[in-house]
């Protein structure tokens, strides 16, 4: 299990655009749902969120977990928390779903549709995404952390 941080810290290897102030200044989101499991140390955030062009939606989750308790009033850390992650996007399915599923930081739930190479190899087709299988974040994520950041709903 990863903290946030360390994610944020390994993405720039694998996904630098995520950390595009540019790209990150063109999102927002819609709804931010907080699920604190009780009688666990849980806490999930469920997020939607709209792309620039207005016509595209994601969706990211984050779970925190090993909280202190209650639940209701923990705020889970960047630096401290163990995460799960997810999202929608298909940067997320290309480049972060074989990685964070091997490192057991993502969010099951329903599958993701089985990869499967439509191009040749390079140099004629893409280079494969994420070769080292590094876990990261998409820029999806990691503007959802800033934003429940900004609006101290965990801490930094
Ligand atoms: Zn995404």
């Amino acid at each position: 299990m990863l903290t946030l941080l360390s994610l944020l810290r390994l993405t720039p290897q694998v996904l630098p655009t995520s950390l595009d102030p540019t790209k990150l200044r063109e999102l927002n989101l819609r709804s931010v749902n907080i699920v604190n499991f009780e009688g666990t140390k849980l806490k999930q955030f469920n997020c939607v969120g709209v792309s620039s062009n207005q016509h595209t939606f994601y969706t990211t989750r984050i779970w925190f977990s090993g909280l202190t308790l209650p639940i209701s009033r923990a705020k889970p850390s960047i630096a401290n928390s163990k995460v799960l992650v997810r999202c929608s996007c298909p940067a997320y399915f290309f480049y972060c779903v074989a990685a964070n599923a091997k490192m057991k930081v993502q969010i099951q739930g329903n599958q993701f549709r089985r990869y499967v190479r439509k191009t040749p190899p390079p140099p004629t087709g893409y280079p494969q995404r994420n070769p080292s299988l590094l876990p990261c974040l998409c820029k999806h994520l990691v503007f959802t952390t800033q934003y429940l950041t900004r609006a101290g709903l965990i801490k930094s």
